[in-house]
Formats: structure tokens, sequence, C-alpha cells
């Protein structure tokens, strides 16, 4: 989210008052945006990444790590320099849910060269170093999915407590104050959609069966029927949204490119989650399942018995199938349209009202979809807008749709076209998989560009593809729906070289192997496509070794050759003499492998069945001036 401004948060009651003229304000925002914007031509690839990061605090003499709630004043600290030069800094920092989390951002986006993938690394480790200078003695900086006891006793520095009757969550284990206190929109939405649902949020993830395990649990299910005895219990938004995640946004040359870009990148959406799984421990106890997925989506789940299909519909409209926290539920291009094959929830009229501007029928479904939903959080200084310049409360609704992937017009009044956000992956330890990762998805964009291809499948098979993505080691066991064939008829002549059609069904189910590696004489593979898409590219030497040891990581891990993070962190909290077959992860396990991820992170040990190379481009800070000229349009 964007440098936030001061606001004053209105009550439920008043934003629940104001929630149709949200809807009305919004909708006319986005048909005069989009009138004014529709035909906007031109603009070149640029791209950038997102990564969110926790501070954690060890207590090395009681072999205790805990979530250092210092976000805010370290993000002060960084943001002067952006005030100062808001376009000349090599990153830019953003607050994030938790009071212990921030983000960060390259200062500029990258562009359409390729080698700009010989900076995003560098570029990664400049802010890891940039915002460890700000840390205290024992603090550090972790890229770090789940912080694996978050909600347990005593997990934070400093400490903080419960507070079950009164607040903003009301949670059984995730204190107020451990949500960011330097803005009020955090609280206010978790106040929000606590409030909107008519009970707490509810989280249930299976626990890890293990020889040991005592089912229940806990003593959860004692103190709230929505816990489930044989699972581990959350209550509050902290345990999604304190989740850190990795996002990267493409921008499009055009419209027509952004929502070919956004259906093609959504069957991708599963297959990322599962070679990114990173969560496998959450409130002091492992799970069955490697992803944070489910655990965010369920955080903010602000729909109501009815809308959950539990009561006859009386005070809501509609019954509403998943969290605004899920996987998107229609292809926007073309092309994808034969492929929506879930009925899609929208008011009639507000559909009709976007036809009548002019608005096709997919982006007309798609808006109308997105704003079944209310505010959660509204500013009284943003009720009353200029709907001809403003875009707050179509923002209002976008922003708080958070979708595997995301649509996004251009902002009022800037240089920036339409983009698409790419949102499902996990967060890596190091900043060579994070590099590794965001290289090969934009790889993927530009491979299908310029080879025109379709990956698309049914969105029901991208849904059961979520579900799968999660469960305990799907990246090396797990079987995905994918498309055979993906040539289309204005595939390149190059294309079909290295694209071989086999079979007549459309997809089938395959490994994240065989997706990402390909089946012999079946199915290409995702990186030899990118290898025979690189070999027409001129690349200088330097820049090709770095995205070669980027996608021979990709390939090795797909191979089960290297663990996932999820995997690694199993492994250790299983292998760990504290470990009692018990599913619990205790403080000294906690302590012990946060320690060996710091010091993994800082390349002071090398982990091999996680990351057998060691990073590719610590030198390489600067872009080049030669590079920084990145008119190279890709459409
Ligand atoms: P979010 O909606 O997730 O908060 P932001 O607007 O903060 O997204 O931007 C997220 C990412 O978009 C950053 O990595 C940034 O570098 C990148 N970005 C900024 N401008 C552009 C652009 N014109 N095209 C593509 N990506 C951009
Ligand atoms: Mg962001
Ligand atoms: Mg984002």
């Amino acid at each position: 989210m964007g440098l936030l401004t001061e606001g004053s948060p209105l009550s439920w009651e008043e934003t629940k008052k104001l929630s149709e003229h949200v809807r009305e304000h919004g909708i006319i925002q986005f048909i005069n945006l989009y009138k004014r914007l529709w035909d906007r031509q031109g603009d070149v690839l640029k791209w950038g990444d997102e990564v969110e990061y926790m501070i954690v605090k060890f207590d090395d003499a009681n072999k205790k790590a805990r979530v250092s709630l210092r976000a805010e004043q370290i993000l002060n600290a960084l943001n002067e320099k952006e005030l100062k030069d808001p376009t000349g800094v090599k990153s830019l920092w953003r607050p994030e849910y938790g009071a212990y989390m921030i983000e960060g951002t390259p200062g500029a986006p990258y562009g359409g060269l390729l080698a700009h993938f010989n900076i995003v690394e560098a570029n990664m480790k400049f802010r890891r170093d940039e915002a460890a200078e700000l840390l205290q003695a024992g603090e550090v900086l972790m890229s770090l999915t789940s912080f694996p006891r978050l909600g347990c006793p005593d997990f934070t520095v400093p400490p903080t407590t419960p507070t079950p009757d009164r607040g903003a969550t009301r949670s059984l284990f995730f204190p107020d104050e451990v949500i960011y206190p330097g803005h009020p929109r955090f609280k206010t939405l978790s106040r929000n959609i606590r409030e909107r649902r008519g009970e707490k949020v509810a989280i249930n993830l299976p626990i890890f069966p293990d020889e040991n395990t005592k089912i229940p649990v806990d003593e959860s299910y004692k103190h709230s029927d929505a816990a489930k005895p044989d699972h581990v219990y959350m209550d509050a938004m902290g345990f999604g949204m304190g989740c850190c995640c990795l996002q990267l946004t493409f921008q499009a040359c055009n419209i027509t490119e952004a929502r070919t870009l956004y259906d093609q990148l959504t069957p991708l959406c599963p297959i990322m989650l599962a070679l990114t799984a990173a969560s496998p421990v959450h409130r002091g106890f492992l799970t069955d399942v490697d992803c944070r997925w489910n655990v965010i989506s369920s955080s903010v789940d602000c729909r109501t018995a009815e809308e959950r299909g539990l009561q006859p519909l009386k005070n809501n409209k509609f019954v509403i199938n998943k969290s605004r926290y899920d996987s998107i539920d229609s292809y926007l291009s073309v092309c994808g349209e034969p492929y929506n094959d879930v009925p899609l929830i929208y008011d009639p009229k507000v559909y009709q009202q976007l036809r009548d501007a002019g608005i096709d029928h997919l982006l007309a479904q798609h808006v109308a979809h997105l704003f079944i939903r209310d505010s959660v959080s509204i500013f009284s200084e943003k009720v009353h807008q200029n709907d001809e310049q403003d875009t707050d409360h179509f923002e209002n609704i976008q922003s708080t749709n958070w979708q595997t992937m995301r649509f996004k017009p251009p902002p009022p009044n800037s240089t920036i076209g339409w983009r698409v956000e790419f949102r499902p992956c996990e967060v890596q330890l190091t900043d060579f998989e994070n590099a590794a990762i965001v290289c090969f998805v934009v790889l993927l964009t530009r491979v299908i560009l310029s080879y025109q291809l379709n990956l698309l499948i049914p969105i029901s098979k991208v849904d059961e593809n979520m579900q799968n993505a999660q469960k305990r080691n799907a990246c090396r066991t797990g079987k995905f729906w994918f498309r055979k064939n993906l040539l289309t008829c204005d595939s390149p002549p190059e294309a079909s070289k290295c694209c071989p059609k086999s079979g007549s069904e459309l997809y089938e189910q395959m490994t994240i192997d065989q997706i990402i590696n390909g089946m012999d004489g079946q199915f290409p593979g995702l990186i030899p496509l990118i290898k025979s898409y690189l070999s027409g590219m001129d690349v200088d030497a330097d820049t090709h070794c770095t995205i070669q040891q980027y996608l021979k990581f990709i390939q090795r891990r797909a191979s089960g050759q290297l663990n996932t993070t999820a995997t690694w962190i199993r492994n250790f909290v299983t292998s760990h003499p504290d470990y009692k077959k018990d599913s619990i992860v205790s403080d000294s396990i906690n302590y012990d492998l946060l320690k060996t991820v710091h010091k993994l992170q800082q390349g002071e040990i090398v982990c091999p069945d996680l990351v057998d190379e060691l990073e590719t481009s610590k030198t390489k800070e600067n872009v080049p001036d030669a590079y920084k000229t990145s008119e190279n349009c890709n459409c």
C-alpha cells in the first residue's frame, strides 16, 4: 500500500451506513477512470517486487525469540531519506499490518532489459542492510513468512497481553498492541471486519499428527465454539495479515495486455504458492499445511453467517463462496472467457450500470463482483469526493479485495499505466531465493507474451489447485491441473519448436516438477520455455550467468533436489533434540530455528538442501546508466 496519510477512521456504525455511498461513488469513479484511460497506449514494461520483513529480537539468556514491536520507529527513520529525495532513493519503505513488520520495494521500478535481472538481488540486499542498520542489539530483520510462535504467551518485546473482552481484535492470543500503531487503518480494519462478520474471525488449521500429538491440541475449544479440537485455532486478523509475503507488479503496454497478463498468470498462482511454501508452523504448532494462504484468507473473512450460507439470507444480499482474501473468480481477457466456469456473484444493477457506460461484459462483471463487498474502513476526510478525478472510493473496495491477482488501473494524474499484481508467493529466507522467484515470474511473463502462449484452465481447477498447493509437501508430491498444449494460433514458429503438442485433453494433473521442468515429449516445461526464449536474446555474460543460477535453483526446487522453506523448517523442528514428537514448537526450538535462519540470511552458513548457490550479484547495486533507458516494449 502507498505511503499512508493521516486520517480519522469512522466507527463501524458510520462505515456501515456509508457502504452504499462508497459503492455508488466507487463505481462512478471507475467508470470515469475507464473513460479517461481505456485507450491509454505505449506504456513500457516496468515491474517491481515487494518484500515484507519481520523484526525479531533474540533473548540469548533465556533462549527465546520474540517479535519486536519497533516497526514504526524504524519506518520513520527509513522514510526520512525518501521525504528528502522522493525519486532519488534506492528503496521505499511502507508499513504493514504487524507492529513488527515493514515492507520494502526498490526505489523505482525495473524496466524491460534483461540486465535488470542482475540488480534485483543486490537491491534486496541493500534494503536488508539499510533496515538492519537501524536495529538495536539482539534485533534482526527476517524475510520469514510466518513467525512460528505468533500468538503464544510472551511472544513480543515489549511484552503485551491479549484483551479478549475489549479492543479491536478481542483475541485470546493476539494483543491489539501487536497491530501497527502508526496509522489507524490496521486497527480499524480489524475491528470492522470482526463487527461486520458479527463475531471474531476463525482460523482452523489441521494439526500435523505426530506420534505423541495430543488431541485436543490445546484448550482453545473450551473458550470458543469456533475452535476445532484437532486443529490449531486462531482468532485474529494478525495471524494472517501478520504473515510476510513476496509480491510482484507489472505494467503492461495497454489495458488489453494487462488483461492478458492477469489471466495468464492466474493458473500460475497455485503453482508458485506450492513452489514457495514457507509457513508450516503457526501459534507454536506444526500444522499439516505448508502455506499461509488459508490462514490469511480466513483472517479477514468478514462474511456474515448468512453470506457464508449458514443461515437463510435475511439482512444480506448474497451467499458468497469466498473470503475477500482469496484466489480470483473470473478471467478478464476474451481468451479467458470460456474458462469462467464458476458462477459469478454480483449486483445486476451495478453490472448494468457499467455496461451502460460502455464497459464490456468481462470487465463489468469483474468490477461488479469486487463491489459485492462492503467497505471495511472509511476515513472522514475521504467521504466526499470529486468523482471526476478522485478514485478513493473505487480504491477502497479494490484494495480490500485481496486476491491472488490484482488488476490495477492507472492512478489519477500519473505517468503509471495499466498494471497487474501477482500476489500468491510466500517470502523466502534469502535474497537469492526471492530474487530467483521474482526473475522467474518476470521471465515467464515475457515468454507468455512473446510466444503468445495460453496457460488457461477453468477457474474451478485453479481453485482446486489453490487448496492442493497448501498441503504438506505439495511441491514434491502434489498434483496440479495444468494446460497441456500451450501454443495458440498466433504463436510464432520458434515457440512451436519447443512446445510439443500431444494428446487431446486440454489439461491434466501434473507434478510441480513436470510443470516446471517438463515431461519428455508430452509437456515442454516452463524452464525449458524460458531457456528457449532467452536463447534468442542478446544478453551480457554476467546477466546470463545470474539468470542461469536462478533458473537452476527453480529447477532443483521443483524437482525435489532442494527443499521448500516449509519442508526445511519442518525438518529442522522434527529433528531438534527438544522436539517431543508432539507437534509443539517450543521456545527453544523456535529460538534455534530463527538463529539458524538468521545465519543463513547473513550468508554465515549454507544449507545445501535449501539453497545451494551463494548470492550472485552482491556488488551490482547500481543500474549502469546504459540500462536506464528501457523503451523496448514487448507488444
Ligand atoms: P501495492 O498496491 O501492492 O501497495 P505499490 O503501488 O506500492 O503496490 O507498488 C508495488 C510495486 O510496484 C513495487 O515493487 C514498485 O516498484 C512497483 N511499481 C511502481 N511503479 C510501477 C510501474 N509503473 N509499473 C510497474 N510496477 C511499478
Ligand atoms: Mg504493498
Ligand atoms: Mg502489494
